[in-house]
């Protein structure tokens, strides 16, 4: 099972449910796919996942998180001098 998360800050709301806190009939955005794939006895699936707003800010956040920690410097402990 995998998540892939395509974040989209233009992206238009519709009414759906959250899949992240779980609430229902909010504005959503599309905000990526969970995808399964198939095996014996599976079928693969992919399933587009909703988010609200206030949810997709975490998101971003998280992403923005990610993406710092990606490129901050590394700083050793103790002084330099
Ligand atoms: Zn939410």
């Amino acid at each position: 099972m995998t998540i892939r998360l395509q974040l989209d800050p233009t992206a238009t709301g519709a009414l759906g449910a959250c899949f992240m806190c779980a609430r229902n009939h909010l504005a959503v955005v599309t905000v990526g796919v969970l995808t399964h794939t198939g095996g014996p006895g599976h079928q693969a699936t992919e399933i587009p996942l909703d988010a609200c707003r206030a949810c997709e800010g975490q998101l971003l956040l998280l992403l923005a998180d990610t993406q710092r920690s990606l490129v901050r410097p590394y700083v050793a402990a103790g002084h330099p001098h």
